[in-house]
């Protein structure tokens, strides 16, 4: 049986981790690291350690933002922003509820938005958004003075080519 380590590597289909020789630029450059429960350079040293529960049931895989700038800022090209990528996924194939709910939330509205539109509507992804995290009222003073500057589009065009976006779709929830 593959360890957790092999498996991360294996899904990643990039640098393998344990290139990753501790330096913590990645960390240092992290946007969010602030908020995280274990920090970039530490949620590899776990994976390297083999402690799977522990990393799947953290707030950091879901707290992590895509920026790349990890992967921007790592001598050793470590796709850290991919590695958190298969680590959402491992969680979620392994009924791990997510620690950073909302979050979780928000992903599931922008790709809904993605699937029928192959583009965000904005209005459309937040209204989404709302009714699955029920939470309506926290962020409605910002959300308004966007739309007052031109920030929120009423209205986005969809992709013309939405069959393809459909069939991206299709291949990946297999
Ligand atoms: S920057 Fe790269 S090598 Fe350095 S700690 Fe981060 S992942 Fe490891
Ligand atoms: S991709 Fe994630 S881990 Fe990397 S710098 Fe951005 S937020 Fe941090």
């Amino acid at each position: 049986m593959a360890t957790f380590l092999e498996e991360v590597n294996e899904r990643i289909k990039g640098v393998p981790i344990q290139a990753c020789y501790h330096c913590r630029k990645c960390t240092a450059g992290c946007p969010v690291a602030f908020a995280m429960e274990y920090n970039p350079n530490k949620v590899i040293k776990m994976i390297q350690m083999g402690m799977r529960d522990e990393v799947l049931n953290s707030s950091t895989i879901w707290l992590c933002a895509s920026c790349e700038t990890c992967i921007t800022r790592c001598p050793n090209e470590v796709d850290i922003a991919r590695m958190m990528d298969v680590l959402r996924e491992m969680a979620i194939e392994s009924k791990i509820p997510p620690r950073e709910k909302k979050i979780a939330k928000f992903h599931e509205a922008f790709l809904s938005s993605i699937k029928s539109g192959g583009r965000i509507n904005e209005p459309m992804m937040i209204v989404n958004y709302k009714l699955k995290s029920r939470d309506y009222f926290s962020d409605m003073g910002m959300g308004l003075s966007m739309f007052m500057k031109g920030k929120i589009k009423l209205l986005s065009p969809r992709t013309k080519d939405i069959k393809s976006v459909k069939a991206i779709f299709e291949a990946t929830s297999k």
